[in-house]
Parts: structure tokens; C-alpha cells; sequence
């Protein structure tokens, strides 16, 4: 429960800012891991683990997605307590969300900052998600945005059956309650997205990646057309067309 509160805060923040990082921060260490550069103000030894699993990631996008690799290297930035991370953000990304870990996106690469904890491996990969979509394709709906980035928060063991959503989401296909789509494809503001559409757009996800194949082949063309610049029009229409008895193969699923 306290993990399901907790990534519903997590957010993605693409605004201008013109913070610059590591000039006055002094970086103890420093890794390269697939296209994450990660500095941090501790020392990473021991935390290969952690940093692999990042580069798996770029790998998942790819291998599930059919998302094209990075295209720009992503920065991140790790802090080793809480007050530290929050000086920083409060001194160089004024006026960011306070949160618990960010990705922060303008004219430069990519930059996720975080700060280390027992979700920290949780925090990066949610950011990281969101950092290696934006570094490959020109646009995402934040519905998919925030629906991908839970769906590979947790370790590719517990994507099935492991997410904290899972129980919320099982609750209310027993009232054959069936999310709409399209009231999703209506929140354009991260202020819109409240625990509710956090849920629900990790469901969709859930339902597109380990459901029908069909559903995922659409989530894939509808990805590719982003990527080749060609206007994806809306996944409910997509998918309703492509799966008639879309609401009926929702509820299996999760059944
Ligand atoms: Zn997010």
C-alpha cells in the first residue's frame, strides 16, 4: 500500500528550466550504463546491480515496445540523503514539483534526479522510463507516458503479477468496472492525473502488454506511427476497432 501512495507521486516534469547541474555539486562517482550517464555525490560500488537494470530497460523498450533506442544521452543524478536532493532541486530546478525523484526535461538531454532510499531502484526505473521514451520518440500521450513508466517501475519479475495496482484494479473488474480509455486520452495536464488515472493508465498498459497479442501489435503500431511523425489518432479507437469485444477482454484479463 504504501508503495501503491507512493508511485502515484511520482511525475514527469518537461518544462523550461535553465538550471544547470553539477557545477557547484561535487559528484563522488560517476557510471556509464547503456545511454545513462549517472553521477552521484556517493559512492556507487555495489549499485551495479541497480544501474544494470537501468540498461535493461532500453532493452524492454525495444524488445516490447519496438521503440527505438535512445537517441540522446540521459543524465542522472543521485543524492545520497533526502535534504541534500531537496537543496539541490530548491537551488538549481526552482520551481519543479517537490517529489521524490523527477525527470526533468528541456532543450539538453534528459535529466533524472533522485535520491537514494529502499524505492530508489523503484524511483529510477519509473524516471528512466519516462526519460527513455522522451529521448526517442517526439511525443507521448501522458496517459501511456504514466502507464509505461508503472508498468516497468517494478522488475521484469513482478510485471505480471507483482504491481502494487494489481489489487485495486482486480476490485473493480469484479464490478465489471471497465476504465474508459478515452476519458484517459482526455488528461493533458499533470495536475489532471490523480491516483484513480494513475491506475487505470497502468491497467490499459497491463492489458496492451500481457493481454491479447492484438492489443499489443495496436500498441505497437500506434508507437511507430509516433515515431515516423504520422498522427497515431486515438488508442481507444484503435483498439476498440481491433478488438470489438475490447470491454468483455479487459475484464478476462484480469479476472
Ligand atoms: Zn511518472
Amino acid at each position: 500500500m504504501i508503495r501503491y501512495l507512493r508511485s502515484t507521486l511520482l511525475v514527469l516534469v518537461i518544462l523550461e528550466v535553465s538550471g544547470k547541474c553539477g557545477n557547484s555539486a561535487t559528484w563522488a562517482d560517476a557510471r556509464i550504463t547503456g545511454p545513462f550517464t549517472c553521477q552521484a555525490d556517493f559512492s556507487l560500488a555495489g549499485l551495479e546491480g541497480v544501474l544494470d537494470s537501468l540498461a535493461s530497460l532500453q532493452n524492454d523498450l525495444v524488445q516490447l515496445l519496438g521503440v527505438a533506442p535512445a537517441k540522446e544521452p540521459i543524465e542522472i543524478y543521485l543524492f545520497h540523503d533526502k535534504a541534500t536532493y531537496s537543496a539541490y532541486m530548491k537551488r538549481y530546478l526552482p520551481g519543479v514539483p517537490e517529489r521524490k525523484a523527477l525527470y526533468v526535461k528541456n532543450q539538453g538531454p534528459g535529466r533524472v534526479f533522485a535520491f537514494w532510499s529502499r524505492d530508489v531502484e523503484v524511483d529510477l526505473r519509473h524516471e528512466c522510463t519516462h526519460a527513455l521514451l522522451h529521448a526517442s520518440l517526439p511525443l507521448v500521450p501522458l496517459w501511456l507516458d504514466e502507464g509505461l513508466a508503472q508498468f516497468f517501475e517494478v522488475s521484469a519479475a513482478q510485471r505480471a503479477q507483482g504491481h502494487p495496482q494489481l489489487d485495486g484494479v482486480r476490485r473493480n473488474v469484479r464490478r465489471r468496472e471497465v476504465p474508459k480509455l478515452q476519458t484517459l486520452e482526455n488528461k493533458v495536464e499533470v495536475a489532471q492525473m490523480g491516483r484513480t488515472e494513475y491506475r487505470d493508465s497502468w491497467a490499459w498498459v497491463h492489458f496492451m502488454l500481457l493481454g491479447p497479442p492484438a492489443a499489443r501489435e495496436e500498441l505497437k503500431a500506434y508507437l511507430a506511427d509516433i515515431q515516423h511523425n504520422t498522427p497515431p489518432g486515438r488508442m481507444s479507437t484503435r483498439l476498440a476497432n481491433r478488438l470489438p469485444q475490447l470491454d468483455t477482454l479487459y475484464v478476462g484479463h484480469f479476472r
